[in-house]
């Protein structure tokens, strides 16, 4: 695995997901241990640990994709908003070292608590097969 990095090998292709949007840049796909239904991360292709160390021209690309996105899961799940969340260290929660953007989806009044819990596998394949974005 490149750089010993889970997120390059997802992006790279080498490790499935449950992809929900790709493009030359970027991967969207469902969190495995998903906060919220429909919980999203997205990933640049390209390796960065976080915010500081990702060029600007970079950043401008990932929160047009983050915008899409999400304007998608909003349109398509009951979803009356959404969180986004990007950690940087450890001490922030970051738990993979590779820039990732979350998509939180949110209920009115559902009083998130923001703790993982392991998804249905068989659920999270039907999920996103429903999100997925044709190009
Ligand atoms: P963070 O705490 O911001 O680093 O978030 C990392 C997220 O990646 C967590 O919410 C994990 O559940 C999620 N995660 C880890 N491995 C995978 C994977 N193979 N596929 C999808 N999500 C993953
Ligand atoms: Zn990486």
């Amino acid at each position: 695995m490149k750089n010993n990095c889970i997120f390059c090998a997802i992006g790279a292709g080498e490790i499935p997901s449950f992809k929900i949007y790709e493009d030359e840049l970027v991967l969207a796909y469902l969190d495995i241990n998903p906060f919220s239904f429909g919980h999203t991360l997205v990933i640049p292709k390209e390796h960065s640990r976080g915010i500081l160390d990702t060029s600007d021209e970079m950043l401008g690309e990932i929160i047009k994709r983050v915008k899409k996105v999400a304007s998608h899961i909003k349109k398509t799940l009951p979803c009356d908003g959404f969180n986004i969340l990007q950690n940087n260290g450890e001490a922030a929660g970051q738990s993979v070292h590779h820039i990732h953007f979350h998509i939180i989806p949110r209920m009115n009044g559902d009083e998130l608590a923001f703790h993982n819990s392991p998804g249905d596998m068989a659920e999270l394949d039907k999920l996103a097969k429903k999100l997925a974005i044709k190009n």
